[in-house]
């Protein structure tokens, strides 16, 4: 009698925390159903080399572009952002860069309910039966 006290009084701070966090995931949700568009890649200030001896790169004065990173199929692609895109591929890239971290919250958020779930389960599993036989054929 004891014990099934102990167990509802764990289920109800179990419930109360499946609730907390079903409004959390809900919130997740609404955060990405955003509908701006986006594209993929990191968007940022290159300053390189070009690798040319007599070049004022050579004495430390780096050519400096804006590009667009991101692998394709497992390569490291690299494009150069012309200067009249940039506002709208920085925002693009942002946009994107969003909704990659909303995705990774979502997803620890719903593990974390898929777990309260699971542990509220153990708390209604009964040992059936008691005594266990092993069936010897
Ligand atoms: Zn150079």
């Amino acid at each position: 009698m004891i014990q099934e006290i102990q167990l509802s009084a764990d289920l109800s701070k179990l419930r109360q925390q499946l609730w907390r966090a079903y409004a959390a995931l809900a919130h997740s949700l609404r955060r990405l159903q955003r509908s701006e568009p986006m594209v993929q890649g990191s968007f940022y200030l290159l300053r390189r080399k070009c690798g040319k001896p007599n070049c004022h790169c050579a004495s430390g004065q780096l050519h400096a572009s804006y590009v667009l990173t991101r692998s394709e199929g497992g390569k490291d692609r690299l494009y150069t952002v012309p200067k009249d895109q940039r506002a709208q591929v920085r925002q693009w890239a942002a946009e994107y860069r969003r909704y990659q971290r909303g995705r990774a919250v979502l997803v620890k958020r719903h593990l974390h309910l898929l777990s309260l779930v699971d542990r509220m389960a153990e708390q209604r599993l009964l040992t059936w039966p008691l005594n266990k036989e092993v069936l010897h054929a």
